[in-house]
C-alpha cells in the first residue's frame, strides 16, 4: 500500500532539494505535484485541499531552522501536517471506570467487522482483559455463525442471540402466520452487556450488522444499540481499498451512529490509500487500529507518525 504515492513523493522531494533556496514558484509546484500524487491516490478533495492549503502557509511562512536547508524545512512541514490529518497522536481505547467497558463495531458489510472483532478481543485477552463477543448482527443469517466461528479461533467467549429467535423456524412461520421473528439485535446487544456484567467480563464488543450500501435502517440500528448499551467507544471499520466512497460512507457513520475513532482494514491489500489519509480528517475522529491481515493476530494499534514515515520514506 501507499507505494505509488510514496514514490511520488519521493521525487517530488528529489526536485525540491536539488535547489539551493526554494523560491515561492518552486513552494507552488511542489504542492501542485502534492496535490496530484494525494488525489490519484484517493483522497478525497476537502483532505487535498486542507492539507496542501496547511503545507503552502507554512511554507510561505518560512519557519527558519538553523539546522535544516529550505527544502528540507518543506519535507518537515508536509510530514507534520501528514501526522496531522492522520489524526496527530496515537489514541488508544478508554476502558470505563466501571466494568464493562463497551466496543461497538460499525460499518459496511465486508469491512471486516466480524474478523476485526475476533482480533480486538484475542489483543485485549493477551493484555490480561476477559472480553466478551456479542452477535448483533442478525442481518445475515450466517452472521452470529461466523462471530461463534471467530470467537473460538481467537479463544474469546462469545454471546449469542437464542438460535430460534434468530433464524426464525419459530411457532408463527412454522403455523403460517406470516414473517419470521428475528429477535431485535438492538436487546441482543444490551443482553450481551448484561450477560457480560453477570460473568464478570471486563469488555464487551459489540458486532453490528452492515449493508454494502449506507442504509438509513441500519444506521438507526447502530444508533439506537449504541445509546442503549451505552457504548464507550463506536469504532467505524472501513476498508481501506474503498477509495473514493470512503468519504460519503464515513461522514454517513460520523453523522448517523456517532463514532469515537476508526479501524482501517486490509491495510496488507494494494489500496492507494486515500481511506486512510481522509478517514481521520472526515469524521473528526482518531483511526485506532489497523488490521493488517485475515489472521487472528494481524492487528496494531495505528501511529500517525509511523504511517506518515511509511509514505515518506
Ligand atoms: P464484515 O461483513 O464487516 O463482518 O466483514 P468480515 O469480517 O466478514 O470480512 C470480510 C472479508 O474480509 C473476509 O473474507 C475476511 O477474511 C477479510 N478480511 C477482514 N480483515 C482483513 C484484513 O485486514 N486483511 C485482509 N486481507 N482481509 C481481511
Amino acid at each position: 500500500m501507499f507505494n505509488s504515492l510514496s514514490d511520488r513523493l519521493a521525487l517530488t522531494f528529489k526536485n525540491l532539494k536539488r535547489k539551493g533556496t526554494v523560491t515561492e514558484s518552486d513552494l507552488n509546484a511542489t504542492i501542485r505535484d502534492i496535490r496530484m500524487a494525494l488525489l490519484d491516490a484517493d483522497v478525497a478533495l476537502p483532505v487535498v485541499k486542507e492539507f496542501t492549503g496547511a503545507v503552502r502557509e507554512r511554507g510561505l511562512g518560512a519557519e527558519v531552522h538553523q539546522a535544516l536547508n529550505p527544502a528540507q524545512q518543506i519535507v518537515k512541514i508536509v510530514n507534520e501536517e501528514l501526522v496531522s490529518i492522520l489524526g496527530g497522536q496515537t489514541r488508544r481505547i478508554t476502558l470505563a471506570k466501571t466494568p464493562p467497558t463497551v466496543i461497538m463495531l460499525a460499518g459496511l458489510q465486508g469491512s471486516g467487522k466480524t474478523t476485526f472483532a475476533g482480533k480486538l478481543g484475542r489483543w485485549l485477552a493477551d493484555q490480561g482483559h476477559t472480553p466478551l463477543l456479542v452477535a448483533a448482527d442478525l442481518q445475515r443469517p450466517n452472521a452470529v455463525t461466523q462471530l461463534e466461528v471467530v470467537g473460538q479461533r481467537a479463544g474469546v467467549a462469545v454471546f449469542a442471540p437464542e438460535r430460534g429467535n434468530v433464524f426464525g423456524h419459530d411457532a408463527a412461520l412454522e403455523s403460517g402466520e406470516g414473517t419470521r421473528s428475528f429477535g431485535d439485535p438492538v436487546d441482543v446487544a444490551v443482553d450481551g452487556v448484561e450477560d457480560a456484567r453477570r460473568k464478570g467480563h471486563d469488555v464487551v464488543i459489540i458486532d453490528t450488522a452492515g449493508r454494502l450500501a449506507v442504509d438509513v435502517n441500519l444506521m438507526r440500528q447502530a444508533h439506537d444499540i449504541r445509546l442503549e448499551t451505552n457504548a464507550h467507544e463506536v469504532l467505524f471499520v472501513i476498508d481501506a481499498m474503498i477509495g473514493q466512497a470512503a468519504v460519503e460512507t464515513a461522514k454517513a457513520f460520523a453523522d448517523g451512529v456517532g463514532i469515537t475513532g476508526s479501524v482501517l482494514t486490509k491495510l496488507d491489500g494494494d489500496a492507494r490509500g486515500g481511506a486512510a489519509l481522509s478517514v481521520a480528517t472526515v469524521t473528526g475522529q482518531p483511526i485506532m487500529f489497523a488490521s493488517t491481515g485475515e489472521g487472528v493476530k494481524d492487528i496494531e494499534l495505528f501511529h500517525p507518525d509511523r504511517m506518515a514515515s511509511r509514505i515518506l520514506d
